[in-house]
C-alpha cells in the first residue's frame, strides 16, 4: 500500500527539504527544521499523492488513510505528552494546507482542532486559563464553520453573507456593546458566551450543528484542506502563476502551540533579511497574546521585532528584542542556522507559548528586484552561494524592474488609484498631462516632466512619445504601437485604460502604419478619468509595471545607479554563451545599447529615418519617389534620397565600429508614408504643383485591402528594383567611406518577408552589380554579409534552398507569429482576449512566444538552413528576442544571438546566462 503519512517531531522526521513534490513546501520544510534540531511542534504530513487519490476517488479519502493518520498521531501524542480527544490531558492540532510551491493565503488552515465538550474541561484544568481556552474555542468555531462547513461544501454565500463575516460582525457588535477596543479586552466569560452564540448562528445559517466530536473534526479538517485546492482563489492563483492543476496539496496535521496564552505568549512572522531593500537585517513583526494570522490580518498594529524593523507606525511600541531578549537571541541563532542550511533569505512563522519559542514554518521569501540583487551579491561575499547561483537568483523580471525608475511602493499605498489599464511599459512616471505630441514636446523643451495622454497613439505621435516621461492611452493592447515603442525605449506606459475619456470635439482621420483608419483628436483640452475632469498641466503618476494611475504626486526611486548591477552583469557574461544584440536605428539608441552590453545590432529598420526628428526632408524625398508616375521621375527622386540613407547608416555604423550591424531593407507598405487627410493632401499637391485630384487618385490607387500581406518587404524590391539598388548603394558607400576614415564597419544586409530562394537571387544580382560599381568608384574592396529574414512559414520550410544564397537568417518572430496564427497583430486584441477567457489559447502569442508551433518553424528553419550551410548564423529580432522564456528556447535551438530593444539587453543577457547554467546543471 502507498505510504500517505509522514511524521515529524523531536529532532527527527521521515521527510526532508527536497521532498516538496510529495510533502508540499510547508511539510518538507517542517521536516527539515526538525532535522536541523529546531523546536518544531510534532505533527504529520499527508502527501500530495493522497490529494490526487482523493480527487480521483470522487472526493473520498483513500481507504485506510484515517488509520494511518491515527497511527501517526500516536507518535505525535508520545512526543507532546498529551492525547488527542482525551478528557484529562487533551492535545489540539492544526490542519494546514501546503502545496509544492507556495500559494500564500490561497488555501485554508484550521487551528485548535480537537476542542469539544469532552476536552474543554481538561484544557481548563490543565491550563487554569479559561480566557485562553474560550478564545481558542471561538476561533475554532469561526475557522471550522468557514473552511470546513461552508467553503468545502461548495456553498457560495452572497457578498458579505459568508459565515466567517457574520461571526466577525457578531464579535464586533459584542465589542462595541461592551465598549471594548481590542480583542484582548474580551474576558473569559465574554468569549464563552460568544462561542455559544457562534454555534447557534452556525446552525441557523448553515443548517448543520458544529461537530462536538474531536475525531469528526479531524476528518472534516483534512478533507476541507484537500477541497481548498480547488477553491476559487486557489484556482485563479494557479492560472496566473502557471501552477498545474494536478499537483494537489499536502495536509499538515500539527500539534498546537499557543500564542494566545497571555502576555508571555505571541505570534510572529519575520524575514531573515529585509525583503524590500535586501539589507542584511532581521526583519519582522509580532503580536502579543494572539494567534495565527492575527499579525497579517491587520486586526491590531503589530509590534516591531527589533530596532531594525521600527518605522513611523510602530516606533513607539516595544520590540521582542527589548521585551524577550533571551527568546530573541535564540531566534537570531535560528535565523543563521536556517540561512546556512537553505543558502537563501527565508520567510518564517513562529509562535511563543509562555516564553518558549516554536518554529511553525519557513520558506524562501519573496523579494523586490533591488532586494534580490543586494542579497545575491551579499550572499556571494558571505560564501553562502557561488557565482552561478548569483545568476540564477535574479529573475529577468526583477532585473527589468531594476532598470527603470519606479514609483515608491510604500508611498503608493498612501494614495488612491484612480484608474487601471494594461501595464505596457515598465517603471513609473510622474508628470503633468499633455494631450498632444506638440504639447509634450513643448513641456520637454521647458524641462517639465509630462505624461502624454491619448485616445491611442499612431506613428505621428512618435516624437511626442519620445518627449513624454510617461504615456497613457484609453485604447490599445500590450502589442499596440504605443506599447511596443514605449517598451523599446524603456518608457513607462499604460494602454487600454478604459476609464480615460478624451474630449473629442475636433478629430481627424489618418491611416496608420498598416493601413488602418484611426480617429485622432486634433484639439482636446480636457480628459475625464472616472468622471473627474482634468486639464493639460494637471498632475498624474503612473505605475507602468502594474498599470495603475494616480492623480497625485508619488515619490520615485531609481535603482540603476546601483554599482552592484555592474558587478552582477560581469558575472552574468561569464556564463552566457548566446550572443545578445539590439534593435536600434540611430546613434543614440545604439550607444545606449552598447552601454547595456549589446554586441551588435540585429535589426536596423531603414524606414525609421522617415519618422520623428529631422525626418521632414528625407520624408519629402521619399514621397517624391512614391508619388512618381514614371521610372525617370522615380530614379530622380531616389538619387536625391540616397545621400540621406547613406548619412543615416553612417552615423550608426560609426557608433557600432567593429561590431556587426544588420540593416533591413525597406519593409512597410509605401502608402504609409503619404498623407491621408484631404487637408494634408491638398498641401502636398500644392507644393508639387499638381492638382489635388491627381494626387488623391494616385494615393487611392495604392490602397490595399490587406496591406500587411500586400506590397511590402522584398516584394517592393522586386516590383521596384531601383529602390533596392539605391539602398545597397547608400549602405555600401557608407561602409567604404567609413573604411577610408579608418573605421571598421561590419555591414550585414537582410531582405525582409522572403518566401523562396528566387527572390533572394533576384536581390543578390542587384547587390552584386551595385557592389562592383561602388568598389570601382571608391577604388577599394569591402566585405559584407547578405542574409534574409525568416518570417513567413514557407521560408522556414524551404530554408535549405534559401540558405544557398543567404549567409545568415534572422527570425522575425512578430510576423512569423502573425502569419502562423493568421492573427493580424494590430486588430486581434479583442479576439485574443476572448480566446484567453474561453481557454482556447493559453497565452497571447505576441507576448508569450509560441514554442509549440512558431517555435517548431524556427527549429525547422535552423535545421534545414544549416543542412545546406553548416555555419549559417541565426538570430532572432522582434519583441520575443527580449523575452526570457523564449530566450531559453532559442538557446536550445542553437540560435547564435537574440536581438532586442536597448533596455531589454541586460535582461536578455541574464536570460541567456540562465539558460546556459540550466543546461549545464541538467547534465
Ligand atoms: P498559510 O499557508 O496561509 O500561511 P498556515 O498553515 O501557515 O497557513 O497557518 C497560518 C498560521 O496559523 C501560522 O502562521 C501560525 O501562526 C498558525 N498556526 C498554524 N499551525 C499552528 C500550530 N500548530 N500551532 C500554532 N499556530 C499555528
Ligand atoms: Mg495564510
Ligand atoms: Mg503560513
Amino acid at each position: 500500500m502507498t505510504k500517505f503519512v509522514y511524521t515529524f517531531g523531536g529532532k527527527t522526521a521521515e521527510g526532508k527539504a527536497d521532498m516538496k513534490n510529495l510533502l508540499g513546501g510547508k511539510g518538507a520544510n517542517l521536516a527539515e527544521m526538525c532535522l536541523l534540531g529546531l523546536p518544531v511542534p510534532a505533527g504529520l504530513t499527508i502527501t500530495t499523492e493522497c490529494c490526487t487519490a482523493y480527487y480521483e476517488n470522487n472526493c473520498q479519502l483513500p481507504a485506510g488513510l484515517m488509520d494511518e493518520v491515527w497511527k501517526g498521531m500516536a507518535n505525535v501524542e508520545k512526543l507532546m505528552g498529551m492525547k488527542y480527544d482525551d478528557a484529562e490531558n487533551p492535545l489540539l492540532v492544526s490542519c494546514r494546507s501546503g502545496a509544492r510551491s507556495s500559494m500564500p493565503g490561497m488555501m485554508d488552515t484550521v487551528l485548535n482542532i480537537g476542542l469539544s465538550s469532552k476536552t474543554i474541561p481538561g484544557m481548563l484544568k490543565r491550563t487554569n486559563n479559561p480566557r485562553f481556552v474560550y478564545d481558542s474555542y471561538r476561533r475554532l468555531i469561526m475557522m471550522y464553520a468557514d473552511v470546513v462547513m461552508e467553503k468545502s461544501e461548495g456553498i457560495e454565500p452572497a457578498d458579505g453573507k459568508g459565515i466567517r463575516k457574520q461571526l466577525d460582525d457578531m464579535l464586533d457588535e459584542y465589542k462595541a456593546a461592551h465598549n471594548y477596543k481590542s480583542d484582548t479586552d474580551l474576558t473569559a466569560d465574554d468569549l464563552q458566551k460568544l462561542a455559544e452564540d457562534f454555534k447557534l448562528k452556525v446552525k441557523e445559517v448553515l443548517g448543520v450543528e458544529f461537530p462536538d466530536d474531536a475525531k469528526a473534526q479531524m476528518e472534516g479538517g483534512i478533507k476541507a484542506v484537500f477541497k481548498s485546492w480547488n477553491g476559487k482563489k486557489a484556482v485563479s492563483y494557479r492560472k496566473i502563476e502557471g501552477i498545474p492543476d494536478d499537483w494537489g496539496t499536502a495536509v499538515n496535521v500539527q500539534a498546537m502551540v499557543f500564542g494566545n496564552m497571555g502576555d508571555n505568549s505571541a505570534t510572529c512572522v519575520a524575514f531573515t533579511r529585509n525583503p524590500a531593500t535586501g539589507d542584511n537585517q532581521f526583519y519582522g513583526e509580532w503580536l502579543i497574546n494572539a494567534q495565527g494570522e492575527d499579525v497579517v490580518a491587520g486586526i491590531r498594529t503589530p509590534n516591531p521585532l527589533n530596532d531594525d524593523t521600527k518605522n513611523e507606525q510602530n516606533k513607539h511600541m516595544h520590540s521582542m528584542q527589548e521585551l524577550m531578549p533571551e527568546t530573541y537571541k535564540e531566534l537570531c541563532d535560528i535565523r543563521s542556522i536556517l540561512e546556512k542550511n537553505f543558502h537563501d533569505m527565508l520567510d518564517i512563522e513562529f509562535t511563543i507559548q509562555d516564553g518558549k519559542l516554536y518554529m511553525l514554518q519557513c520558506r524562501v521569501g519573496k523579494r523586490t528586484g533591488v532586494a534580490a540583487l543586494t542579497m545575491a551579491m551579499d550572499m556571494l561575499k558571505e560564501g553562502l552561494i557561488d557565482e552561478s547561483e548569483v545568476v540564477m537568483r535574479i529573475s529577468p523580471a526583477q532585473l527589468d524592474e531594476l532598470l527603470h525608475p519606479i514609483l515608491d511602493s510604500s508611498d503608493e499605498k498612501k494614495h488612491q488609484v484612480i484608474a487601471k489599464g494594461l501595464p505596457a511599459g515598465p517603471g513609473g512616471a510622474v508628470g503633468v498631462i499633455a494631450l498632444s505630441s506638440e504639447k509634450a514636446k513643448e513641456y520637454q523643451a521647458a524641462g517639465i516632466k509630462n505624461i502624454l495622454v491619448r485616445e491611442e497613439t499612431n506613428p505621428e505621435d512618435v516624437e511626442g512619445m519620445r518627449a513624454a516621461d510617461g504615456i497613457l492611452t484609453a485604447r490599445g493592447g500590450m502589442t499596440s504601437h504605443a506599447a511596443l515603442v514605449a517598451r523599446g525605449w524603456g518608457k513607462c506606459c499604460i494602454v487600454g485604460c478604459e476609464a480615460v475619456e478624451i474630449s473629442k470635439d475636433q478629430t481627424n482621420v489618418t491611416t496608420d502604419a498598416y493601413g488602418k483608419k484611426r480617429v485622432n483628436v486634433v484639439e482636446a483640452n480636457t480628459v475625464v478619468i472616472n468622471g473627474k475632469v482634468y486639464h493639460e498641466g494637471d498632475l498624474l503618476s503612473l505605475n507602468g509595471s502594474k498599470g495603475w494611475v494616480y492623480d497625485e504626486e508619488i515619490k520615485m526611486i531609481n535603482a540603476t545607479e546601483n554599482p552592484l548591477f555592474q558587478e552582477l552583469m560581469t558575472i552574468v557574461d561569464k556564463y552566457r554563451k548566446m550572443g545578445v544584440r539590439t534593435n536600434a536605428d540611430n546613434p543614440a539608441d545604439a550607444q545606449k545599447a552598447i552601454d547595456f552590453g549589446a554586441e551588435g545590432i540585429g535589426l536596423f529598420r531603414i524606414e525609421h529615418m522617415f519618422y520623428g526628428e529631422n525626418s521632414e526632408v528625407p520624408l519629402e524625398k521619399l514621397r517624391n519617389m512614391i508619388l512618381a508616375n514614371t521610372l525617370e521621375a522615380r530614379l530622380a527622386a531616389l538619387d536625391e534620397l540616397e545621400p540621406y540613407i547613406k548619412e543615416s547608416a553612417k552615423g550608426t555604423l560609426k557608433v557600432m565600429d567593429g561590431k556587426p550591424l544588420t540593416f533591413r531593407l525597406m519593409d512597410p507598405p509605401l502608402h504609409e508614408f503619404v498623407p491621408q487627410t484631404e487637408e494634408k493632401q491638398r498641401e502636398v499637391a500644392k507644393a508639387r504643383g499638381i492638382s489635388y485630384e491627381d494626387l488623391h487618385a494616385r494615393i487611392e490607387s495604392m490602397e490595399e485591402v490587406n496591406p500587411m500581406m500586400g506590397l511590402r518587404g522584398v516584394r517592393l524590391g522586386i516590383i521596384y528594383p531601383e529602390i533596392t539598388a539605391t539602398q545597397f548603394r547608400a549602405l555600401f558607400s557608407a561602409t567604404v567611406e567609413l573604411m577610408k576614415e579608418g573605421f571598421n564597419p561590419m555591414l550585414e544586409i537582410m531582405v525582409p518577408l522572403t518566401i523562396n530562394a528566387a527572390e533572394l537571387h533576384h536581390q543578390k544580382r542587384i547587390a552584386d552589380k551595385v557592389k562592383k560599381e561602388v568598389e570601382d568608384k571608391y577604388g577599394i574592396e569591402f566585405n559584407y554579409k547578405f542574409g534574409t529574414m525568416i518570417e513567413i512559414p514557407r521560408a522556414a520550410l524551404v530554408a535549405n534552398q534559401i540558405a544557398e544564397v543567404a549567409e545568415f537568417f534572422s527570425f522575425g518572430t512578430n510576423d512569423l507569429t502573425q502569419m502562423t496564427f493568421g492573427f493580424s497583430r494590430d486588430d486581434v486584441n479583442s479576439i485574443v482576449k476572448t480566446y484567453l477567457d474561453e481557454k482556447i489559447i493559453a497565452a497571447d502569442p505576441f507576448n508569450n512566444f509560441d514554442s509549440e508551433c512558431v517555435g517548431e518553424l524556427v527549429k525547422i528553419g535552423i535545421e534545414r538552413g544549416r543542412s545546406t550551410r553548416p555555419n549559417l548564423k541565426c538570430g532572432v529580432c522582434g519583441e520575443h528576442g527580449g523575452d526570457p522564456t523564449a530566450a531559453e528556447f532559442f538557446y536550445k535551438q542553437g540560435m547564435n544571438y537574440v536581438s532586442c530593444s536597448p533596455f531589454r539587453v541586460p535582461v536578455a543577457r541574464l536570460a541567456a546566462a540562465q539558460a546556459a547554467i540550466k543546461e549545464a546543471r541538467a547534465k
